[in-house]
């Protein structure tokens, strides 16, 4: 079966999902061609169908059974029977890992895979979790799909808690692609199998009420908006209608033929004052800043543009599209989920709204420890509220939802510190669907204010669908820097057509991730290009409330983000970390959460909608890197630091009390062979009994599901090149005219939620920008 349609749909009984919205974001079309052999496909196909199996209903007939406000036994029967490779999930997987991770990665997945296609291999596989699989019955051994599920279901749970690390993150790899494919699924009928049973709407309401009329309100970009793949052809006409079109760059020519770039057709040349790269919360602000000036600016964007009027909200479409490698990113050895948005406005299209000021004790440490005086003057606090004032910023909040009134309930009770966060949103903005896109345009990301101050100005042209992929850098006669920035080449996405843009400023703006990525493959050389990534490693805890329970409403209701707490472990001047709610559509849901069997796997769903949850997010010390391997493609590496791993844990103890003091029936972590801790009526020595299990299990990479959705650092700023990537001005050491604007230059991490930061060191650096353009005035 291709993309299947699944066990879960009754042809005669549902009604197609009829949404406006924009197309790409309405269709489900991962990728599914790949190249296992078809024994690693039969073993991966068995892999997937343990991760989410059929099973018989929970209950037997006339029993009774707990089931969320609205959902019939027979939907619950229906979710129940689905498996993932009825769900065509098998080859999502295979294609989709063929994407994600490395060649060399790939390679020993599918040695594994290999192994597991056979009796002997399997068994050898069983032993590395400690599982003993052999029966006395012919055939003794027996490949990994031949055995009853109960044997699978043990070989994977014996890797989730095996003593090599490898096994662990080869358990997480499996486990969470499976469950994001499964979950996220829209299937033709615009439905997934599991929703009915769940009680999961599918999409926020605002989305289901909109009119074909609202759809066709004139997007905030207008037609300083161009779409480089849809227009085609036709491309250079548009842009030479706009005024930036030249004839081909002699110099560019002869250095992209040395790099292997194809002569095509349709490229097309431009020339402008600035071109940014990345639309994202640093490249925004930049170039609203450089268009306000009256430069020339051109942005490039590797994503598509969705406003408000576009969003649908479906889980897996967005994740898709709106998302760096379909939401599924992780560090090179997985131990790490790497979540980054991708189409203009960056990051600030799919964030949670949180806005908080750079906190004094890192400006001190940043200005006293990195010699960056810039953090301790009037000017960045200028900057920062120039920020705030543009993307409205404001404390607060008219209503809070489920997860957040658990959070401050929860400390309530147990006397810890707690506060309400500021949010780039009206007060009344209530809203848990946010994070696949605002509907409503209510929060304040780039894309509705800087892009498009940016555009008011008739200055700046947003090119999306154009992926940079070099930086041309030469000769820099009289200048102090040996090398200067002379423009990007970027493909236009689908390929092979290339656009070519010649400026005297060149800002990259790709996010901690991928800044470094083009920075390298451009053959730049600074050892400090990649090093030094944070992550604001985090991790979640949740808590059970049944019906009837707790607050109303539902995890995915209502501002995402609102209180926070402090993690009590540390000083408030320490490296420490917060505790802040999280959002968890089902996709996501089932790939992080922690998974016991099948049936757990599917009864955890059930629960997804009185689930909440409480996320510790932490202000790592330690640091990982990005580089590029000799295929260029990106290899991000990342392990917690000792200190890290304590401050996570005591945070997730921390979050765990708030849950059982706020009432959670049932509490649990996102470790490796977490355990569901029934909480309700347990005494004092057994939930201390349980805390102590959840702090011996630790919270590293390699233990617990973590994730970053703050990437910073890795081409810190600083006063030397022998420390740092990027120069006090956000100028890259080694190339004139060559500027960071992202999240890369901060010289740590700034232990609160980074998007008025970023914004704040882009502001600042934009005006460094400005005084060098000068210079290139008549
Ligand atoms: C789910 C989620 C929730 C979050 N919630 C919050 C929050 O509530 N508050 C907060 O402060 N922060 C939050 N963040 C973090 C914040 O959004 C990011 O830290 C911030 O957007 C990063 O800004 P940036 O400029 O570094 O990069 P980004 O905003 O990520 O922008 C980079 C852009 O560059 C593009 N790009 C990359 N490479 C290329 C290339 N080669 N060519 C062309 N384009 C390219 C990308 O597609 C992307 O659009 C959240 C992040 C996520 C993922």
């Amino acid at each position: 079966m291709g993309i299947g349609n699944g066990a879960g749909i009754d042809e005669k009984k549902i009604a197609k999902l009829v949404l406006h919205a924009h197309p790409s974001l309405l269709r489900w079309a991962p990728p599914c061609k790949h190249n296992f052999t078809p024994a690693q496909f039969e073993a991966l196909k068995a892999v997937c169908d343990t991760i989410v199996p059929s099973l018989p209903p929970p209950f037997k007939d006339g029993e009774a059974f707990e089931l969320m406000r609205g959902v019939t036994a027979e939907d619950v029967a229906r979710f129940y029977e689905a498996n993932a490779s009825d769900e065509g999930v098998a080859e999502v997987v295979a294609a989709s890992l063929e994407v994600l991770v490395r060649p060399v990665v790939l390679k020993t997945m599918l040695q594994v895979l290999s192994l597991l296609s056979t009796g002997w291999g399997t068994a050898l596989l069983a032993v590395v979790g400690r599982v003993n699989i052999l029966t006395f019955k012919y055939p003794v051994f027996r490949k990994f799909s031949r055995l009853p599920l109960r044997d699978q279901e043990k070989v994977l749970r014996g890797w989730s808690t095996s003593p090599l690390p490898q096994f662990r993150l080869l358990f997480k790899a499996f486990k969470s692609v499976g469950g994001w494919a499964f979950y996220s699924k829209v299937n033709e009928y615009g439905y997934n199998v599991s929703w009915k049973a769940i009680g999961y709407p599918g999409v926020a309401p605002e989305v289901r009420n909109r009119t074909e009329a609202d759809y066709k309100q004139p997007r905030p970009l207008g037609d300083a908006h161009v779409d480089a793949k849809e227009a085609g052809a036709g491309l250079k006409s548009i842009l030479a209608s706009k005024g930036f079109v030249v004839e081909e760059v002699e110099s560019f020519r002869s250095q992209s033929e040395k790099l292997g770039f194809s002569k095509n057709d349709n490229d097309v040349y431009l020339q402008c004052d600035a071109v940014v790269v990345g639309s994202g919360s640093g490249g925004g602000v930049m170039a609203a800043a450089l268009a306000k000036q009256g430069f020339k600016v051109v942005v490039l964007e590797k994503g598509q543009y969705f406003a408000a009027q576009d969003m649908s909200t479906l889980e897996g479409p967005t994740l898709l599209n709106m998302f760096e490698k379909m939401g599924a990113m992780a560090t090179d050895d997985g131990g790490v989920a790497l979540i980054a948005g991708k189409s203009v406005g960056g990051g600030t299209t799919i964030n949670w709204s949180v806005s908080l000021k750079t906190p004094q004790n890192v400006r001190d440490e940043w200005a006293n420890e990195h010699g960056l005086d810039m953090f301790n003057s009037e000017r960045y606090d200028k900057a920062t509220q120039a920020v705030c004032d543009r993307i409205s910023v404001q404390p607060n909040v008219d209503k809070h939802s489920i997860q957040n009134i658990i959070l401050r309930e929860g400390c309530k009770k147990l006397g810890y510190h707690h506060g309400t966060l500021s949010r780039n949103c009206a007060s009344d903005h209530y809203c848990g669907w946010c994070t696949y896109g605002c509907p409503t345009g209510k929060k304040q990301s780039t894309a509705q204010t800087w892009l498009v101050d940016a555009v008011n100005t008739g200055n700046a042209l947003i090119l999306s669908n154009c992926t940079a992929d070099y930086v041309f850098h030469g000769a820099n006669p009289g200048g102090v820097k040996g090398s200067k920035a002379q423009g990007v080449a970027a493909t236009i996405v689908g390929g092979p057509n290339r656009v070519y843009i010649k400026a005297n400023a060149t800002v990259v703006s790709c996010g901690a991730l991928m800044t470094p990525v083009l920075l390298l493959k451009s053959g730049l050389k600074n050892p400090n290009i990649g090093k030094y990534l944070r992550l604001h490693p985090a991790s979640t805890c949740y808590g059970y409330f049944p019906e009837g329970t707790g607050p109303e409403g539902r995890p995915y209701e209502g501002g995402i983000m609102t209180e926070y707490a402090p993690v009590n472990f540390r000083k408030p001047t320490e490296y420490g970390g917060l505790l802040e709610t999280g959002v968890f559509h089902p996709g996501a849901f089932s790939a992080f959460h922690a998974w016991g069997s099948g049936a757990d796997n599917k009864e955890r769903l059930l629960r997804h909608g009185r689930t909440s949850h409480i996320t510790v997010v932490v202000r790592d010390k330690g640091f990982g890197t990005v580089e590029i391997d000799k295929g260029r493609n990106p290899k991000i590496s990342y392990k917690m630091s000792k200190y890290d791993q304590e401050t996570t844990v005591a945070g997730m103890v921390q979050s765990l009390r708030v849950l059982v003091a706020a009432g959670a029936v049932e509490v649990g972590s996102q470790q490796l062979g977490a355990e569901r801790f029934n909480a309700k009526g347990a005494s004092p020595s057994d939930i201390e009994a349980y805390l102590n299990r959840v702090e011996r299990r630790g919270a590293s990479e390699t233990t617990a599901q973590i994730i970053s959705a703050h990437q910073l650092g890795s081409c810190r700023m600083g006063t030397s090149p022998s420390t740092s990537a990027a120069d006090p001005r956000g100028e890259i050491w080694e190339v004139e005219g060559l500027f960071v604007g992202d999240g890369s230059v901060l010289p740590t991490a700034p232990g609160v939620n980074p998007m008025v930061t970023i914004q704040s060191v882009a502001f600042c650096t934009a005006e460094h920008i400005v005084q060098y353009l000068n210079k290139f005035k008549i």
